[in-house]
């Protein structure tokens, strides 16, 4: 997965196509990613004893990993990215300014 916690990603298709936001969490095995303040959906919760007033929480959907492109930290632009070297030495590289990010 070449995207990692913290990033900056635009969300390319869905509800919140064109918005931008933070990683907070990587799903590696489903291959999707949560991502803050984006695809917020809404749950209402029954109140779990008599007289217990329900709630309404505010839960992100993950994201899948196809429908994000990184946002370089260099030139801002949504980028694709391209990986180089090996093991521990890989980095990865803006397409767009070819920048290591
Ligand atoms: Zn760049």
């Amino acid at each position: 997965m070449k995207i990692r916690k913290g990033d900056n990603v635009l969300v390319i298709s869905g509800k919140d196509r064109g918005r931008k936001g933070k990683v907070e969490r990587i799903l590696r095995v489903e291959g999707r990613v949560l991502v803050e303040g984006i695809n917020v959906k809404t749950r209402h919760a029954r109140g779990k004893r008599q007289g217990e007033k329900g709630q309404i929480i505010q839960v992100i959907a993950p994201l899948q990993v196809s429908n994000l492109k990184l946002v370089c930290p260099h030139c801002g632009k949504a980028t694709r990215v391209a990986v180089k070297g090996e093991g521990k030495s890989k980095i990865r590289v803006c397409k767009m300014c070819q920048k290591a990010i």
